[in-house]
């Protein structure tokens, strides 16, 4: 290994809190560091390392299509990748979802999102419809026209104001729920949708925005059964359009090829990234309902695009780590080993108190930290108690992904979403090590 000691790391920035060791090189579900310390990734990098690290088969492709073309502007040529990913990628999305636009992140295809729905609504006479109702908490990416759709304090306070600072409702959060419900809800959460575009005028919303299971915002927070039926309901009501944001839960992440399936709701636009390319190469995409999209082609097409949009290389690949996700039963495997995890989970909060709740879908959970268990009183944010935990579990060599309490709800959680190729041994080996890191941060809890 190259000593990377006298390495200058001052050259780049990111948001960062600290120097982390250099990645050497990733297998599975595991990944080395340049010290040779060895770590397993319980987050899936980003949760979008869906298919493991170091995948060939997915390696070749690339380096296939690069020798053969990397680049076609689409206004020059067609090129194969984009059209062949595009056909088989829409057999397993609902029939009305016939129609994809590629870009490179998740950010994009959210922005994507917000101006096919604006320029639908422009081309029928409805620049009004320009508002979009999205949720509190939420992450829907960190480019400003999502930003303006997320609610996540502390990436967005420095951007304030917003380029428009678009209402939000609660988001299903139940644990700590925002009407204070203790057990019959009536789903006020889903109801304020109704609220919320009545308030601000049916004429005014274009659309409205949510992951059908929180990711980075609230945590793997699974919604009541009933509460996306009701949101469907609301948008039909008043003609918006409903975007579900399967950036994170997409690509066998909760146990289905998108979490939309758990449920009976027919979206109008679903928004794709992360596992769409494993981490393999950048690459988003919104798959939008056939009608809508046909409309706006007859009505001159979609005035948006990327010079990278649909880039041969990215949807070779998209296309490979589809296959490689299908043939190996892999969002099957996020089901089983999902469960086992879960019920790992709940042992471990058996055993520590300070687990406030475990949740989620398939392999995407969470464990929610509390002071106080009974009245699920959280710990002062300052103590940042998800860093502690994810340190701890760092220096163990296991990766989690923490998030501070933000919006004004109270509560520290880290996610637990290692990848899809996960085996029983690595689901076990997983949670011994998470024991371990608990059992070192309960015993620097402050008293
Ligand atoms: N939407 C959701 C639900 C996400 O979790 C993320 C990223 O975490 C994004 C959008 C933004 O994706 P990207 O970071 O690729 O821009």
């Amino acid at each position: 290994m190259e000593n990377l000691d006298s390495f200058s790391t001052d050259y780049l920035f990111y948001q960062s809190r600290k120097q982390m060791p250099f990645i050497e090189r990733a297998q599975g579900v595991y990944i080395w560091d340049h010290t040779g310390k060895k770590y397993l990734d319980g987050s899936s990098g980003a949760v979008n390392c869906n298919i493991g690290h170091g995948n060939n088969r997915v390696a070749n492709r690339l380096a296939e299509q690069a020798r053969k073309a990397v680049f076609a502007y689409r206004t020059q040529f067609e090129n194969e990748p984009a059209h062949r990913y595009a056909a088989e990628l829409v057999t397993y999305l609902a029939p009305h979802l016939q129609r994809v636009f590629f870009v490179s992140s998740g950010s994009e295809a959210v922005e994507s999102a917000i101006k096919l729905c604006r320029q639908y609504f422009f081309n029928r006479g409805q620049k009004s419809r320009h508002q979009f109702i999205s949720r509190t908490p939420s992450y829907h990416g960190s480019t400003l026209g999502a930003l303006a759709l997320t609610s996540y304090s502390p990436l967005e306070i420095p951007f304030r104001p917003m380029m428009k600072a678009y209402p939000k409702i609660p988001a299903p959060y139940c644990y700590r729920c925002q009407y204070h419900k203790k057990t019959k809800c009536n789903l006020e959460c889903a109801w304020a949708l109704e609220r919320a575009i009545v308030e601000q005028g049916p004429e005014s919303i274009a659309g409205f925005i949510a992951e059908p299971i929180g990711g980075a915002s609230t945590g793997a927070v699974v919604p009541p059964r009933d509460y996306f039926g009701v949101i469907e309901h609301i948008c039909k009501k008043y003609g918006i359009f409903l975007i579900l944001d399967e950036v994170m839960t997409g690509f066998g992440r909760t146990g289905k090829l998108f979490a939309y399936e758990h449920w009976d709701v027919d979206a109008d636009i679903v928004v794709m990234s992360k596992g769409i390319t494993a981490g393999y190469y950048p690459l988003g995409a919104i798959a939008a309902r056939t009608e809508y999209v046909d409309e706006m082609m007859d009505n001159g097409g979609f005035s948006h695009g990327h010079t990278l949009a649909g880039n041969p290389m990215g949807c070779a690949v998209g296309l490979e780590v589809l296959n490689v996700i299908t043939e190996n039963r892999l969002s099957e495997n996020a089901a089983a080993m999902g469960k086992l995890l879960k019920a790992g989970l709940e042992r471990l909060k058996k055993r520590f108190q300070f687990i406030g709740q475990v949740r989620g879908q398939g392999l995407l959970t969470a464990i929610e930290l509390v002071q106080e268990r009974k009245t699920r009183e959280p710990f002062p944010a300052e103590q940042n108690i998800h860093f502690l935990l994810t340190d701890e579990a760092y220096d163990e060599g296991l990766i989690i992904y923490p998030r501070r309490p933000i919006n004004g709800l109270k509560g520290d959680h880290v996610l637990v979403a290692p990848p899809l190729i996960s085996t029983r041994k690595e689901i076990k080996e997983l949670l011994a090590l998470l024991e371990r890191a608990l059992e070192r941060t309960e015993a620097k809890l402050p008293a």
